[in-house]
């Protein structure tokens, strides 16, 4: 704790790499969006995050110091209303290069005419969540994550709203609330967002939120949480109470920082 508590002092006394600070303003946009104090904190929790985690490039990957501050960026912002709170249920981040395979990968059989490919019985995936486990990455679908981030999809945010929701011991899409009345509200709400999600006309076509969101209540928070940040005005549009309830607990405004940027809705 001391020892935590003394890092975190140093890192705070350093300044904070000019080069990863172009490399944020250059590579995502919701930057700019935030107040020079909010930036500044970032930037502490940026390197809090890396520092304190134990991160591995996998399937080949050479995982760079720039990969881990797109991804610490990434995370850091879903808590920029929440200081305080810092993933302690996060401490393994594992990269891959791009998809990868839960279980057993295909394998071609090469042979001329009859080359196939069998079935490994693994499932493809880009990332995943374990509850007191690892955080595992595409760097791929993280990079356009970043990079296109007004789609409604973004990997690291989907992941790491998985964390949040585990932090409170159950996954179940309700993270720890801060009080019963707030309990109550998010549940109301998020039911009905699912009802409305499955019948709405544009299900699975156009509908602000994609149909995987309907997996399971942990899903549909996860897939929330990605277009609440990236979409934020049109969830807002769709759900205002959903938009209303997600930005009590995340204590953000999405939608005011982009109407900051100066970005028409589209
Ligand atoms: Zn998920």
């Amino acid at each position: 704790m001391i020892f935590r508590w003394l890092r975190r002092k140093l890192i705070r006394r350093a300044p904070f790499p000019p080069a990863w600070r172009i490399l944020l303003h250059r590579n995502m946009r919701f930057w700019s969006g935030l107040t020079a104090d909010e930036q500044a904190r970032i930037e502490d929790e940026i390197r809090f995050f890396i520092a304190e985690r134990h991160w591995e490039g996998c399937g080949g990957l050479t995982l760079t110091e720039e990969m881990k501050v797109i991804i610490a960026a990434q995370a850091c912002r879903l808590l920029l209303g929440r200081p305080g709170e810092r993933y302690a249920n996060v401490t393994t981040i594992l990269v891959y290069p791009s998809g990868y395979f839960t279980g057993p990968q295909p394998t071609p059989v090469l042979g001329g005419p009859s080359t196939r490919v069998v079935p490994g019985g693994g499932t493809p995936v880009l990332g995943q969540a374990h509850d007191r486990g690892p955080v595992i990455l595409s760097w791929r679908h993280t990079l356009e994550g970043a990079l296109m981030d007004e789609d409604g999809e973004n990997l690291v945010l989907h992941e790491f709203a998985h964390k949040l929701d585990m932090a409170n011991g159950v996954v179940d899409g309700t993270p720890a609330m801060d009080s019963a009345e707030q309990a109550r509200e998010w549940h109301e709400v998020m039911t009905s967002a699912r009802d409305r999600l499955a019948h709405d006309p544009r299900y699975g076509l156009g509908a602000p939120l994609r149909i995987y969101a309907l997996t399971n209540p942990a899903e549909f928070f996860a897939v929330a949480t990605e277009v609440f940040f990236e979409r934020p005005q049109d969830m807002d549009e769709w759900d205002p109470d959903l938009y209303r309830v997600l930005a009590r607990w995340y204590r953000q405004d999405p939608k005011a920082r982009m109407a900051a940027l100066g970005d028409e809705p589209e």
